[in-house]
C-alpha cells in the first residue's frame, strides 16, 4: 500500500513554503509593531479545557475534535483553536498580576475534523491576537485596526469588515428572551441542530450555517436595539475608532457569537474572491471566558485568522515571492576539486551568501545548467588553470562576463557585487 497524508492534511513544499515563510513573517511583524509578543502553547491540551473553553454546545466541540486517550487513559484534544490555551496559560502563569494589558500573538496549527473542501481541512493554520486585562473599547478598535493593517501589508484590497456587538450578560438576558419568544412558533422550521439549541442557546440559530433557518426567523429581533447604554456607548466607540482611521465597516446583526462568554464587540473579515469559505478571520471581546476558565474576572479580546484562506486571496495576486535562489553556484572542472569546493561553499555561506554546488557527478557543462536552474547570479569555476595559479573564474550569469580573481579576495568580491546587484534590482 502506498502511504498518503491523512484526508483533510497536506503538505507544504518548496518553492510553496517560500509563501509561507513570506505571509508568516508579515503577520509577526505587523503583531510586533501593535506591541503583541509570540505566545507557543502545546498542540494538545486537557480535553475539558476545550469543552469549558470553546463552549460544550458549538460545533467544534460537538462534532470536530480530535480527541484521544494516552497511555495513561488521560483524554487529550489537539488544540481546535488557541484562544482556551492562552486562557489557560494566562491563568497558569498568573500572568493576570503583572503588567496590563497582556497582549499576545500566536501561528500555528490547529485540527478539526472538519469535511474538506478547499479553504477547510483538518490540520490547518491561524495567526491570532489577545489581548487581556483592558474593557477599553480602543483596545477593540486596536485588534480590528491590527486585522486590517495585515491584509493592507499583504497587498490585500478587496475585504468586507462585519462588526456587531453582542452585549454584556445583562442585556443579552432580556434579549435572548426575546428572541426565544420570535422562535418558538416557527421551531418546527428550524435545522435539527437549531431545533434542540435554540432553547438554551437561541444566539446560535443566527449564526446558523442553514439558510432555511434564516428564512424561518425573518424580522427577528436584533440585539443592536437591546444594548444597555454601556454597550451603546462602547461600540459607538469602537465604530468611531475604526472611522478614525479609515476602515470601511458594515454592521451586521447576524454576527453573533453564540456563547455566554462572548461580550459586546465581535467581527469577522471576508475576502468575496476566494470562495465559497470566504471566512478569512473572526473573533471578539470574551469578558467572560477567563473566570470560566477558573481565572480571575479579567476582561479579553482577539481574533484569529486561517492562513490557508489568506494564502488563497495572496495567490489571486500572483504575487512574485523569492522561490530560495541561489546567489553563487561553484563548478568544478575535476573531481580533484571537490574539497576545495566544499571549503569555498562554507566559508561563503558563513557570510550568508546563498551558495550552492553540484552532489550528482554532473559534467561541467551540466552544472553550468543546473547553476543557471537554480537562478544563481554568479558562478564560481575551480579548473586546472585555476588551482595551478591560485586564482578562481567568476562568471556573471547574467552578462556572461568572466573574470579572474585571486583566492584570497574571493570572498570580498562576491559580495561586493551581490551588493551592486542587490542595489540595482532595488
Ligand atoms: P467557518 O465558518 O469557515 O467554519 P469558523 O467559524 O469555524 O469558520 P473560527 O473558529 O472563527 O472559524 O476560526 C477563524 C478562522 O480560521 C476562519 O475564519 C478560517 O479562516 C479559519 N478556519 C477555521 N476552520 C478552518 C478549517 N477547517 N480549515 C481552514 N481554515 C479554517
Ligand atoms: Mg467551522
Amino acid at each position: 500500500m502506498q502511504l498518503k497524508a491523512p484526508r483533510g492534511t497536506y503538505d507544504i513544499l518548496p518553492p510553496d513554503s517560500s509563501k509561507w515563510q513570506y505571509i508568516e513573517g508579515i503577520l509577526k511583524e505587523t503583531a510586533e509593531t501593535f506591541g503583541y509578543r509570540e505566545i507557543r502553547t502545546p498542540i494538545f491540551e486537557h480535553t475539558e479545557l476545550f469543552e469549558r473553553g470553546v463552549g460544550s454546545s458549538t460545533d467544534i466541540v460537538t462534532k470536530e475534535m480530535y480527541t484521544f486517550k494516552d497511555k495513561s487513559l488521560r483524554s487529550l484534544t489537539l488544540r481546535p483553536e488557541n484562544t482556551a490555551s492562552c486562557v489557560r496559560a494566562l491563568i497558569e502563569h498568573s500572568i493576570y498580576s503583572g503588567i496590563m494589558p497582556a497582549k499576545w500573538y500566536y501561528i500555528g496549527p490547529m485540527f478539526r475534523y472538519d469535511r474538506p473542501q478547499t479553504g477547510r481541512y483538518r490540520q490547518f493554520h491561524q495567526f491570532g491576537v489577545e489581548a487581556f486585562g483592558s474593557n477599553s473599547p480602543y483596545l477593540d478598535a486596536e485588534v480590528i485596526i491590527l486585522l486590517i493593517e495585515v491584509l493592507k501589508r499583504l497587498g490585500l484590497k478587496e475585504y468586507e469588515l462585519h462588526i456587531n456587538s453582542v452585549g454584556c450578560m445583562q442585556c443579552r438576558d432580556v434579549y435572548r428572551q426575546k428572541l426565544i419568544e420570535h422562535i418558538t412558533p416557527v421551531k418546527d422550521k428550524l435545522c435539527p441542530d437549531c431545533q434542540t439549541r435554540y432553547q438554551q442557546n437561541p444566539l446560535r440559530v443566527l449564526d446558523c450555517k442553514e439558510k432555511s433557518c434564516h428564512q424561518a426567523i425573518v424580522n427577528y429581533p436584533t440585539l443592536s436595539q437591546h444594548l444597555c447604554d454601556d454597550c451603546a456607548s462602547h461600540y459607538d466607540v469602537v465604530k468611531k475608532g475604526l472611522k478614525a482611521n479609515s476602515i470601511d465597516y458594515r454592521h451586521d446583526d447576524n454576527l453573533v457569537r453564540g456563547l455566554d462568554y462572548y461580550t459586546n464587540t465581535a467581527f469577522e473579515i471576508h475576502i468575496p474572491g476566494i470562495g465559497a469559505q470566504s471566512a478569512v478571520g473572526g473573533g471578539g471581546r470574551y469578558n467572560g471566558l477567563v473566570e470560566d476558565c477558573g481565572g480571575p474576572d479579567l476582561p479579553g479580546i482577539g481574533f484569529a485568522m486561517g492562513i490557508e484562506r489568506l494564502l488563497l486571496a495572496v495567490d489571486t495576486l500572483a504575487k512574485e515571492l523569492d522561490s530560495g535562489k541561489s546567489d553563487v553556484f561553484i563548478t568544478i572542472m575535476n573531481d580533484d576539486y571537490e574539497l576545495q569546493a566544499l571549503e569555498l561553499l562554507t566559508r561563503l555561506r558563513q557570510e550568508n551568501i546563498r551558495a550552492e554546488k553540484d552532489y550528482m557527478g554532473r559534467s561541467g557543462r551540466a552544472q553550468m545548467k543546473y547553476a543557471d536552474k537554480l537562478g544563481a547570479r554568479m558562478v564560481i569555476i575551480i579548473g586546472d588553470d585555476e588551482i595551478q595559479q591560485g586564482y578562481f573564474t567568476l562568471r556573471d550569469m547574467q552578462s556572461k562576463e568572466q573574470v579572474q580573481i585571486y583566492k584570497e579576495e574571493i570572498i570580498e568580491s562576491v559580495k561586493d557585487r551581490l551588493v551592486k546587484f542587490r542595489g540595482g534590482n532595488g
